[in-house]
């Protein structure tokens, strides 16, 4: 039998395909779609979703293909008024923090490299298979889907659904999403080729009048992102169209000697804001925009797509393993609170840009869409069940929270850095001074004495530090080692 079925091979899906495949899981991954979508959509990998990526290890390659510190070129017309990089975007450079900026690169560019790594893995998506129905007993969930030549039922013991914003698994769960539909913030946005614009930077229009345009270059491609806000007392837009954008852009611009060519995508886009209540009926959980639709402020949808299915993968695993299912109920209490801030947050940020548009300050409205909130770097998971907060006061890197990189000297007098130690689907408990623990199955023990590490974790003593396999601390101390005891086969005895 299937032990994963996953429903949609968006970013999501295929983050929880590679995390489930490199722990050796059976997972099936269907997708609706016969051809890879080449629509660019998000366009931004923040800092967070680069350490996911490192530990799946496809950071380097996302980062050759992307860019970072990409300047923002405003106009008065067809006159530069401006051009700089935010100086707000990501966090300021320091060894916790490998990838302190947000990397630019479009979303088709970013499932390409999952996709790719998924086959590494031994996976595969299963194009042209749409998931139909969704049912389960106390077993498992038997899923029908279409196939090219007919229907297909599948029996898995878990069925993810990663299957978007309108995503069939959710209904068939019996899930709903709540929320607002903001109907006058709605946008033109399409893939073009323009000549006769540099490459190096976004350009940026804004008016109090026409609201804002922007024309954003995608790294790796010949495309630029067009994005043009609709005027809300507009009620009836015309349909986008290439020739609807070379309209506007010289209305709006009217730089001499542009000229825009269709690239393939044009879209009209209503911002809605909601998300589930739930996100698991038994066996059936939810993941991305399944289960949350953001506004694109502070360009957050794909990246808690991202952040929810690598919450969910080694969970899955491990239950799928023998570890007490109970561990499962700790994805809907850590990402549903997550979740609910982001979606706010990115409100406010939309609500603040149009705002600064409305005013025609554009480097103010600029200024909204990112700082260290938006990096996901801040997301922390205090109050989870998994989290062992000890009695005494907070430390500054405690139970909850994501365990930072460190560069150190390693006991062969090599530099080393902890991310290297934690790359894997493996836990990693940090044994500062003489402690020791035997390393037991998926706990792997790395004996620390290091400066810079005790600096980082905020160790003064001997001290043992436990972090998840997704790069979050359990907690410190011998104690703290009962969070992974619950994560373990109920069955065996493989307590150190
Ligand atoms: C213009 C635009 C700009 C954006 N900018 C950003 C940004 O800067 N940063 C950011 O983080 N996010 C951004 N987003 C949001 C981002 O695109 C989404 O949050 C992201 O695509 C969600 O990923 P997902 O995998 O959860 O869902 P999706 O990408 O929607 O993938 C779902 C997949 O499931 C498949 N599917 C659907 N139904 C079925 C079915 N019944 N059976 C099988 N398969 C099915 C679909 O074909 C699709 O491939 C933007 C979105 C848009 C439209």
């Amino acid at each position: 039998m299937t032990e994963v079925l996953i429903a949609g091979a968006g970013p999501t899906g295929l983050t929880l395909a590679c995390d489930l495949a490199r722990r050796g899981i059976a997972v099936r991954v269907v997708e609706k779609a016969a051809r890879h979508a080449t629509a660019s959509r998000a366009k931004t990998i923040q800092p967070r979703t680069l350490e996911v990526a490192d530990d799946l290890g496809v950071a380097e390659r996302l980062l050759g293909l992307g860019a970072v510190h990409v300047p923002t070129r405003h106009y008065d017309r067809a006159r530069v008024v401006s051009e700089a990089v935010e100086a707000a975007v990501g966090v300021d450079p320091a060894p916790g923090f490998p990838y302190p900026a947000p990397l630019w690169l479009a979303q088709p560019q970013f499932e390409a490299v999952l996709r790719d790594r998924l086959g590494e893995l031994g996976g595969r998506v299963e194009p042209d298979r749409e998931v139909l129905t969704v049912g389960q007993d106390a077993d498992a969930v038997t899923v029908t889907v279409r196939t090219a030549t007919g229907i297909e039922e599948i029996r898995a013991r878990y069925v993810v659904g990663c299957d978007g914003g309108r995503s069939v698994v959710r209904r068939e769960a019996g899930l709903e999403l709540h929320g607002t539909r903001y109907g006058r913030h709605r946008w033109y946005l399409g893939d073009l080729r323009v000549d006769g614009l540099d490459r190096h930077c976004q350009h940026v229009w804004m008016s109090p009048e026409d609201g804002i345009l922007s024309l954003f270059p995608l790294p790796g491609t010949d495309v630029f992102q067009f994005q043009a806000s609709i005027p809300a007392g507009d009620e009836n837009p015309a349909e986008p169209s290439p020739e609807l954008y070379r309209r506007i852009f010289a209305e709006r611009a009217g730089v001499p000697g542009v000229e825009l060519h269709d690239a393939g995508w044009t879209s009209l886009y209503q911002i809605n804001v909601c998300m589930v209540d739930r996100y698991r009926a038994g066996r059936v959980f939810l993941a991305g925009d399944a289960a949350h639709i953001h506004s694109p402020g502070g360009g957050q949808g794909m990246n808690t797509g991202v952040q929810d299915a690598y919450n969910l993968g080694w969970k899955l695993a491990a239950v799928l393993v023998g570890a007490d299912p109970a561990l499962l109920d700790s994805y809907e209490q850590e990402r549903l609170p997550v979740a609910r801030v982001v979606l706010d947050d990115s409100t406010a940020r939309m609500h603040m840009v149009m705002r600064a548009a409305g005013d025609g300050d554009g480097s103010h409205a600029q200024r909204h869409l990112t700082d260290d909130f938006t990096t996901g770097l801040t997301i922390a998971y205090p109050e989870s069940a998994l989290s062992h907060r000890g009695s005494g006061p907070r430390r500054r890197v405690d139970a909850g929270d994501r365990a930072p990189d460190a560069r150190y000297t390693d006991s062969a007098g090599r530099p080393a850095r902890l991310f290297d130690l934690f790359r894997g689907p493996q836990w990693t408990l940090l044994a500062f001074g003489g402690t020791e623990v035997r390393p037991a199955g998926s706990l792997h023990v790395h004996a620390i004495d290091d400066e810079q590490v005790r600096r980082a974790y905020d160790v003064t003593d001997d001290e043992l530090i436990l972090v998840r396999p997704d790069g979050y601390l359990a907690g410190r101390g011998e104690a703290a080692l009962d969070v992974w005891r619950r994560t373990q086969d109920v069955s065996a005895a493989t307590h150190p």
